[in-house]
């Protein structure tokens, strides 16, 4: 097993970008489980699957699916599906389908599987909690909800999407809420996870606060 550094946070909190800056100056993979998520969404979607499938409906739909995050990208079932992932409401089904205990216990392995033979940083919603919960170093990144969803509307814009602020902030107040309250493996701060307040720092200042909690 590798060495594992655990980010979790809300959307719009940085956690992506920071992420791999942190694996590429370490040398460590990284693992966006978000990405997965968000494929596993679309799979059940192009299914048919409804938010209020069951989980048996969901886990036959899941059966022989291989979803794989390989250097930045996401493959469903062997397609490149790494930028059908960004929309919004890829997004939010992302968010509605992982509250599904078929679909938690479906990406469980994957997100392990991914550590034995590497040192990863790993970044999501239940790093420090469930998945890794004996990771090497733990961090929650946070940020207020005004500047989330305006990080949000940025990286919306720049890949070209049509979005407005409004609705970025909807995106995210929508799905912190949703992703907060559910059943199985909530978005929660672990007690021993260093905490970070990204709203009035860049991205320089919150790389160097991470390097320097792992002691580089
Ligand atoms: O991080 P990202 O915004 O791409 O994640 C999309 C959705 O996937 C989140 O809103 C959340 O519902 C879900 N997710 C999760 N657990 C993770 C990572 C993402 O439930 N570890």
């Amino acid at each position: 097993m590798g060495k594992v550094i655990a980010i979790d946070g809300p959307s719009g909190a940085g956690k992506s970008t920071i992420s791999r800056l942190v694996a590429e100056r370490l040398g460590f993979q990284f693992l966006d489980t978000g990405a997965l998520y968000r494929a596993t969404g679309l799979h059940l979607r192009r299914k048919g699957l409804k938010e209020d499938s069951s989980d048996e409906e969901i886990a036959n739909a899941l059966k022989g699916v291989e979803i794989v995050f390989i250097d930045g990208k996401v493959f469903l079932k062997g397609e490149d599906v790494s930028e059908e992932i960004r929309t919004t409401e890829a997004g939010h089904y992302a968010s509605v389908f992982s509250a599904k205990k078929a679909v938690r216990d479906f990406l469980l392995q994957t997100q392990r599987d991914a550590a034995i033979n590497n040192n990863i940083v790993a970044e999501g919603r239940d790093m420090t909690t469930v998945v890794f919960p004996t990771a090497w170093k733990k961090f929650f990144l946070d940020a207020s909800e005004e500047g989330r969803a305006r990080r949000r509307y940025l990286q919306l814009k720049e890949k070209g999407m049509e979005i407005t602020m409004d609705e970025a902030l909807r995106d995210v107040q929508e799905r912190d809420k949703r992703d907060s309250s559910r059943d199985i493996a909530p978005l929660k701060r672990a007690n021993d996870a260093i905490y970070i307040d990204t709203t009035d720092l860049n991205l320089e200042e919150v790389l160097k606060r991470v390097l320097e909690a792992i002691g580089n």
